[in-house]
C-alpha cells in the first residue's frame, strides 16, 4: 500500500505516529510562515501543516508549488492541532509533513469539487469523474452499494438464487419501445436490449428454480422525462408455489428490512389500499399516503342548486385544504392557474374559505345559500380556518387533477417531508386497459398477468371486461411507485386468450411467446413475482428527488452520455458489415 492510513482514519490516539496519507488537495492556505493543505480521499479529509522554521524549506517550496486536485503521498508525525475543527471527524489532530511527493498534477477542475459546487449539470455530466468525487455525490452511490448488498443478504437469507439472463433478447411488440442491436453473423437481424428479464424469470420457474432474483439492467427506449433513465436497474424477483399474499408478505419483508438495516427506521406493516379505493380517494394510484386530505365526492351534495357547470359535470368532488383560509386572492388565483395548466386540465377552480366563526364564503356564492355551503364544510370535514377546494367535470380527468392539486397544496403545506415515509401496497389493479388512441385493450401490467380467477367470467363479455381485475400489485412510498408485480398465467390455453385479447392473431402470439407457450405445457408451477426500480428505491432512501444522482454514469434527458458522447455515429465499414444500408443523416 502507498499509504499507512485514509484521510478519514487519524485522531487524537494517533498523535506522535509518523503516517503516510495519500489524496487529493481539497485547498491550500498560505498564511507567510505557516501554510496548509487539506488533503482528501474517499474516507474524509486531513489537515496537513508545514510552519517555517519547523518543517522543511524544501518541502515548504514543494507545498507552494501545488494546486487543487494534485495527488499527493505525504508522510510525517501526527500532531494535536492548537485550534480544533469539530465539524471535521480528524478535527483534533493535524500533519507536520516530512515528505511530500506529487504522485501526479491536475489541471484545474472546472467546477468546485466542494460539496456545494459552481458547476452545471452539463458541466458536472461531462467531466463526471470529477463530479464523482464531490462528498454528496459520492455518498449517494455508497448507500445504493449498501442497499445492493442488503437486498442480497435478505434474499439470501430467504433461499433465492440469483440468476443472470441474457441482456441481448428478442424484440416484443408489447410495452415500451425496444433498444435493438444488428447482428452481424445473421444480416437483416436484430436482437433487442430487455425491458426486463420477465419471460425469463417466469421459465426459471418452469425450471423448478424456486425463488429468483436479480440485481440487473433493463432498457427501455421511451421519450424520457425528468426522472428516465433509458437504462436502469431492477431489483427483480421471481417465486413458484406461492399466492399473491406470499408475495406481499416477503417483499414487505425486504423492504423493512432495508429500511432498518440503510436507515434506522422500522416503517411497521404496509398498509393495503385497492386501486379503486385509491382512484376514488386520491385520484392516483400511487397516492401519496404522507398527509391525509382525501378525495370527497360532493355531486350530490352541490348539484341541483342552479349552478350550471356543477350541474353538468359527471362528478364534482373536493379537498379540504386545512388551515389555508387565509389564502389571498392572489394565491387562489395561483391555485386556479394551476389547474388549468394543460398537464393538469381542470377547467376552473372553485373555492370556499370557513371564516373563524364557522362561515362558509364561496367563490359561487351567487348560486349557494350559506345553507348549503354549511352542507359542503359538513361533508369536507372542515374546521373555521380551512379552505375547501372543488373541482367539476368528467369522472376520470377530474379524479386527476384534483390528485395534482392535492399534491400541490400537501407541498405548500409542508406536509411532503423527505425524512417521512409512507409505503404502502396497492393491489387489485384492472388487467386491461383501453386505449382510445389506440382502439383497443392494452395489458395494465403485462400481458402475462393472470385475471383473478373470481373475475374470468367478465372476460366473455366485451361490456365487462375492463372490469376483470388482476392479481397485481404495487408499492408505494411517498406517491413513489417503487415495484410492482403479478400473480402469472401459467396456463397456456389461458395465456393464449389473453394474447387473443390484446390483438395478437394465433401466428403471431406463437411466433413472439411461442417459446414460453410451449414452456407451459411442460409442467409450469403456479408463479409470480415483481420487480423493484432500484435506482427509485435509492433516490428515496437518499431523500431525492432525481434518480440520477445514484446512478454513477447517468444520461442526460436526451439519452446522451455527454462524457463519452454517445450515442456516436459508427463508419460505413461497421454498418455494411452489419448489413445495414441505411443512409445515415450527415452530421450537423
Ligand atoms: N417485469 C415487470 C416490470 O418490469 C415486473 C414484474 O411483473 O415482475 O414491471
Amino acid at each position: 500500500m502507498l499509504r499507512t492510513h485514509t484521510c478519514g482514519e487519524l485522531r487524537l490516539d494517533h498523535v506522535g505516529q509518523t503516517v503516510t496519507l495519500t489524496g487529493w488537495v481539497q485547498r491550500t492556505r498560505d498564511a507567510g510562515g505557516i501554510s496548509w493543505i487539506v488533503l482528501r480521499d474517499r474516507y474524509g479529509l486531513t489537515q496537513l501543516v508545514l510552519e517555517e522554521g519547523v518543517e522543511s524549506a524544501e518541502v515548504r517550496e514543494q507545498a507552494r508549488q501545488l494546486g487543487r486536485e494534485f495527488v499527493l503521498s505525504v508522510t510525517g508525525k501526527v500532531a494535536e492541532r492548537y485550534s480544533k475543527n469539530d465539524k471535521m471527524p480528524t478535527g483534533d489532530i493535524e500533519i507536520r509533513v516530512a515528505k511530500l511527493d506529487v504522485l501526479n498534477p491536475a489541471k484545474l477542475p472546472p467546477f468546485l469539487i466542494e460539496d456545494e459546487t459552481d458547476g452545471g449539470d452539463d458541466l458536472r455530466m461531462k467531466y463526471r469523474y470529477l463530479d464523482l468525487r464531490r462528498n454528496p455525490v459520492r455518498q449517494n452511490l455508497m448507500l445504493r452499494h449498501k442497499m445492493a448488498q442488503a437486498v442480497r443478504r435478505y434474499l439470501d437469507g430467504q433461499e433465492f438464487i440469483e440468476v443472470e439472463t441474457p441482456v441481448l433478447i428478442k424484440s416484443t411488440p408489447e410495452g415500451a419501445r425496444d433498444f435493438v442491436v444488428p447482428s452481424r453473423m445473421n444480416p437483416g437481424e436484430f436482437y433487442a436490449l430487455p425491458q426486463s428479464p420477465q419471460t425469463f424469470k417466469q421459465l426459471l420457474m418452469v425450471s423448478g428454480f424456486d425463488r429468483y432474483f436479480q440485481i440487473v439492467k433493463c432498457f427501455r427506449d421511451e421519450d424520457l422525462r425528468a426522472d428516465r433513465q433509458p437504462e436502469f436497474t431492477q431489483i427483480d424477483c421471481e417465486m413458484a408455489f406461492v399466492e399473491q399474499e406470499d408475495i406481499l408478505n416477503t417483499f414487505e419483508g425486504l423492504v423493512q428490512y432495508l429500511f432498518q438495516e440503510v436507515k434506522g427506521v422500522d416503517i411497521g406493516t404496509l398498509p393495503r389500499m385497492t386501486y379503486a379505493d385509491a382512484m376514488r380517494q386520491y385520484g392516483n394510484d400511487k397516492p401519496d399516503t404522507r398527509f391525509d386530505m382525501r378525495f370527497v365526492e360532493l355531486s350530490d351534495v352541490v348539484q341541483g342548486q342552479g349552478f350550471p357547470v356543477f350541474d353538468a359535470a359527471e362528478l364534482v368532488v373536493g379537498i379540504n385544504a386545512i388551515t389555508c383560509a387565509h389564502y389571498t386572492r392572489k394565491q387562489l388565483d395561483e391555485l386556479t392557474d394551476f389547474v388549468k395548466k394543460p398537464q393538469v386540465g381542470a377547467t376552473g377552480l372553485v373555492y370556499a374559505r370557513v371564516d373563524s366563526d364557522g362561515n362558509v364564503k364561496s367563490s359561487v356564492d351567487k348560486f349557494y345559500s350559506q345553507q348549503e355551503l354549511q352542507k359542503w364544510s359538513v361533508a369536507l370535514g372542515a374546521n373555521p380556518g380551512d379552505l375547501l377546494l372543488l373541482l367539476a367535470g368528467p369522472a376520470d380527468k377530474t379524479r386527476k387533477a384534483l390528485s395534482e392539486l392535492r399534491l400541490e397544496m400537501g407541498q405548500r403545506l409542508g406536509l411532503r417531508d423527505k425524512n417521512s415515509f409512507s409505503p404502502l401496497w396497492v393491489v387489485d389493479f384492472p388487467l386491461l386497459e383501453y386505449l382510445e388512441e389506440e382502439g383497443r385493450y392494452f395489458a395494465m401490467h403485462h400481458p402475462f398477468t393472470s385475471p383473478k380467477p373470481e373475475d374470468m367470467a367478465l372476460l366473455d363479455n366485451p361490456d365487462t371486461i375492463g372490469q376483470v381485475r388482476a392479481n397485481a400489485y404495487d408499492m408505494v412510498i411517498n406517491g413513489v411507485e417503487v415495484g410492482g408485480g403479478s400473480i402469472r398465467i401459467h396456463d397456456r390455453a389461458v395465456q393464449a386468450r389473453m394474447f387473443s385479447l390484446l390483438g395478437f392473431s394465433d401466428e403471431e402470439a406463437q411466433a413472439q411467446f411461442g417459446f414460453l407457450l410451449d414452456a407451459f405445457e411442460y409442467g409450469a408451477p403456479p408463479h409470480g413475482g415483481l420487480a423493484f426500480g432500484f435506482d427509485r428505491l435509492c433516490s428515496l432512501f437518499g431523500g431525492a428527488d432525481s434518480i440520477r444522482d445514484f446512478i454513477a454514469f447517468p444520461k442526460n434527458n436526451s439519452g446522451r452520455d455527454v462524457m463519452i458522447d454517445s450515442p456516436s455515429q459508427i463508419s460505413a465499414a461497421q454498418l455494411k458489415e452489419l448489413s445495414i444500408e441505411t443512409k445515415v443523416a450527415e452530421k450537423k
